[in-house]
């Protein structure tokens, strides 16, 4: 076989292209399989304010544990769901699994928090969403101020104005919304002015190189200010040090998410988590304590 490659040079084929080909097929038979079954499952991975120690929210966070492959990361799934036509489906059992959750420990007395979702572009333009995140709330009884969307700076500035109506809509209805991955996408300012937004999240990616990257920290020190002029909160994702918390709390950024603090957590794990914090300020977690 040859086969053509985009650029029009005929490419060899080569047997590990078979081995991928073979994966995704079997992939994609095993998420038909996953959706029907309803075989996936949530984390959660808390949100902490560095000023007053506490958890303020959690970001929840798919996974699926498939018996042929076993564990596989949402950026190997999430596309392929998205390919198949299936992540509608699946962002929806999301929604409500998240808000059920949410409610319960809200009726458990812990502390309430916002939990927030991860959409994909798709179910941002398939346009049932508000209609989709309404019925959730209705159906779980969770205040709308509980839920947070996040959607990322390359979705939103792929198609702003139909986005600006849709979140328009949500915020309407007392979700908030957050940008995901920002700076790694081109956000035009003037739009950035103009959505309903509540939060930027600080991408990973520049994090991660605190304290050795300087233009990091410079991108890093020019998105939190940038949050501060346009009223915006910021929340750093990927935070693995005290250093990096160092660097972010003396340059404002008040809220972090990471490994620092704690992984995503399977949801038993997670309510202990909140449960601790309910009765103290978190410390059975030694990291909490070293702030
Ligand atoms: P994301 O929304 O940017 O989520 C943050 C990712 O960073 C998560 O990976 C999280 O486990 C990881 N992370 C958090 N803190 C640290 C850290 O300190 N160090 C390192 N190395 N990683 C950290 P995860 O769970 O594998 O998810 C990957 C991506 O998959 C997410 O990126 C999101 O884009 C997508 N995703 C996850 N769940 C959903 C979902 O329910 N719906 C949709 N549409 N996408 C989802
Ligand atoms: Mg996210
Ligand atoms: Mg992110
Ligand atoms: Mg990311």
């Amino acid at each position: 076989h040859a086969k053509e490659s985009g650029r029009g040079e005929v490419r060899a084929f080569r047997p590990e292209m078979g081995e991928r080909f073979n994966r995704r097929l079997r992939l994609e038979s095993r998420l038909h399989r996953a959706a029907d079954k309803k075989e996936f499952f949530v984390y959660y991975q808390p949100q902490v304010d560095l000023v007053t120690k506490r958890i303020i929210g959690a970001e929840a966070l798919l996974r699926w544990e498939d018996q042929e492959f076993g564990m596989i990361s949402p950026v190997e799934f999430i596309p392929v769901l998205e390919d198949i036509g299936l992540i509608s489906n699946v962002g929806k059992w999301v929604l409500e699994e998240v808000c059920t959750q949410n409610k319960l420990w809200q009726e458990r007395n812990l502390t309430p928090i916002p939990i927030s979702v991860n959409l994909s572009p798709l179910q941002i333009v398939l346009q049932t969403l508000e209609e989709d995140v309404y019925s959730v709330l209705q159906k779980t009884g969770l205040e709308s101020k509980y839920l947070e969307l996040e959607i990322t700076e390359t979705a939103l500035m792929k198609s702003p104005e139909a986005c600006a109506l849709i979140l328009q809509q949500l915020v309407a209805m007392g979700v908030r919304i957050s940008i995901d991955d920002f700076g790694t996408g081109y956000s035009s300012l003037s739009y950035l002015k103009k959505l309903p937004i509540t939060k930027l999240k600080v991408d990973r990616s520049f994090v991660m190189e605190i304290p050795d990257n300087i233009s990091d920290m410079s991108i890093t020190t020019a998105i939190i200010g940038l949050g501060q002029s346009l009223n915006l909160d910021v929340i750093a994702e990927g935070v693995e040090t005290l250093e990096q918390i160092n660097f972010l709390r003396e340059r404002g950024c008040r809220e972090v998410q990471g490994f620092y603090f704690s992984q995503p957590l399977p949801v038993h794990q997670f309510e202990e988590l909140l449960r601790a914090q309910s009765v103290m300020h978190v410390e059975g977690n030694q990291r909490f304590a070293l702030l």
